[in-house]
């Protein structure tokens, strides 16, 4: 049953939604999460947590259960069909998870969705919120069946196409360009591929990730021009032949899930309007290159709750935190599009550079640093602030 107040009104049980909500509980504060699904979905999406993101999740106890069910890949390569451009070491990476964690995201919101059981918390299913009316002392959301609930503060973590930031007409903008469109599947392949990294191909027609997943299956995504309603094994057949190894083709012997979908690049005008604040998909979207998306929005779910724990004051830090790096990331995921498209002129020079960064260490590095999502230490987590009185 919906709560008629609350202090915290968490819109959305995604992963960003759930990570909100963990932290708030951490902290001694009970959140109203509601999400517009009767149960969770199943599928696996969001592939990979990296190491920055592992970090921050140590903290609210979700790293140790994550890291139990996931495949650790301790590399990352780049290539060129049969051509290894670039080895990333992952496993140099100072961290406790000096690893890229490969984990279905259906796994990654039951770690989250146990945690909050554990400290008391749930989801309330399933409630679609409508409406949304702003005032002096918070906002009033309102759902279906003419139910409604006060609330101090409203987390959008309703994920791209957000009612929350709609509601509270909070731009969200971008190039006008029709988006980037992909392919991706969880496939059976016959491989000579390691099965402990991910390798990235680079090729004229798009980049092509494979990612070895812990149920034995290779997550494929690759840009496409025009991506089938329905893709079909044969589709990712085909990708493969065209970008992946050419000497020892991989061969799809079976699909377990597949989809398709176009991404536009965005972000929020703000992060906080009044009482109304983003997080994730509902605050930033951008290609799944280099698996940033919904890492990003972990990220900024730890933030937040930890910011909604210490006080209003900590809020328009947050705000003013989390939105430049969001631009940090999608200008990454953007430059590693292009340097995938490279026309066939500028292929050779781009392949010679990559295989020169291979041979320097520290650029190397660097690179892992960058994937692993490692912030700069304005955003590292605040030192933990006293529980409010409830
Ligand atoms: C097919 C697919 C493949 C993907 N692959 C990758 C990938 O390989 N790598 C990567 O980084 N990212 C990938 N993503 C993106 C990744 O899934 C997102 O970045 C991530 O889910 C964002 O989490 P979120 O919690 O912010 O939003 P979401 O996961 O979108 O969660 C939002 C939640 O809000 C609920 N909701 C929405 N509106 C309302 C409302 N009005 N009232 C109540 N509840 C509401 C929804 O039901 C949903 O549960 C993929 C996404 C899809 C769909």
């Amino acid at each position: 049953m919906l709560p008629e107040r609350t202090d915290v009104l968490v819109v959305g049980a995604g992963p960003t939604g759930l990570a909100v909500a963990v932290t708030l509980a951490g902290h001694g504060v009970t959140a109203t999460v509601v999400d517009r699904l009767a149960e969770p979905p199943v599928t696996s999406r969001a592939a990979v947590v990296h190491a920055g993101t592992l970090e921050v999740l140590d903290r609210i106890g979700i790293a140790a259960p994550l890291a139990a069910r996931g495949l650790r890949s301790a590399r990352f390569s780049v290539r060129d069909r049969d051509r290894v451009l670039v080895t990333v070491p992952f496993d140099r990476l100072p961290s406790r998870y000096p690893y890229a964690l490969l984990i279905s995201q259906a796994e990654t919101e039951a770690v989250l969705a146990d945690r909050l059981t554990a400290l008391g918390g749930r989801v309330l299913r399933p409630y679609e919120m409508t409406g949304l009316d702003l005032d002096g002392d918070g906002a009033v959301a309102r759902f279906g069946g003419g139910r409604a609930v006060r609330a101090r503060w409203v987390v959008g973590a309703d994920g791209m196409h957000s009612r929350v930031r709609e509601l509270a007409g909070i731009g969200f903008g971008g190039p006008a360009d029709p988006g980037e469109s992909f392919l991706l599947a969880d496939v059976h392949v016959d491989s000579t591929l390691p099965r402990d990294q991910v390798s990235l191909f680079l090729s004229r027609q798009g980049p092509l990730v494979w990612a070895p997943l812990p149920d034995g299956t290779v997550r494929l995504v690759a840009t496409v021009d025009d991506a089938p309603r329905d893709p079909q094994a044969h589709h990712f057949q085909a990708l493969l032949d065209e970008r992946g190894p050419a000497r020892r083709p991989d061969r799809v012997t079976g699909m377990a899930w597949s989809s398709r979908f176009r991404i536009h690049h965005r972000i929020a005008s703000t992060y906080r309007s009044g009482p109304v604040l983003l997080a994730g998909d509902a605050a930033h979207v951008h290609s799944p290159a280099g698996g940033q998306g919904m890492n990003l929005g972990l990220r900024d779910a730890v933030a937040l709750g930890d910011a909604l724990a210490a006080g209003p004051q900590a809020l328009d830090g947050y705000a003013a935190d989390r939105r430049p790096l969001a631009e940090e990331v999608l200008g990454f995921a953007a430059g590693l599009t292009r340097l995938a498209a490279a026309p066939p002129p500028l292929r050779p020079l781009r392949n010679l550079l990559l295989r020169l960064v291979s041979t320097v260490p520290p650029a190397r590095h660097r690179i892992a640093t960058r994937l692993a999502g490692f912030e700069p230490a304005r955003t590292r987590p605040r030192p933990r602030p006293r529980p409010r009185p409830r």
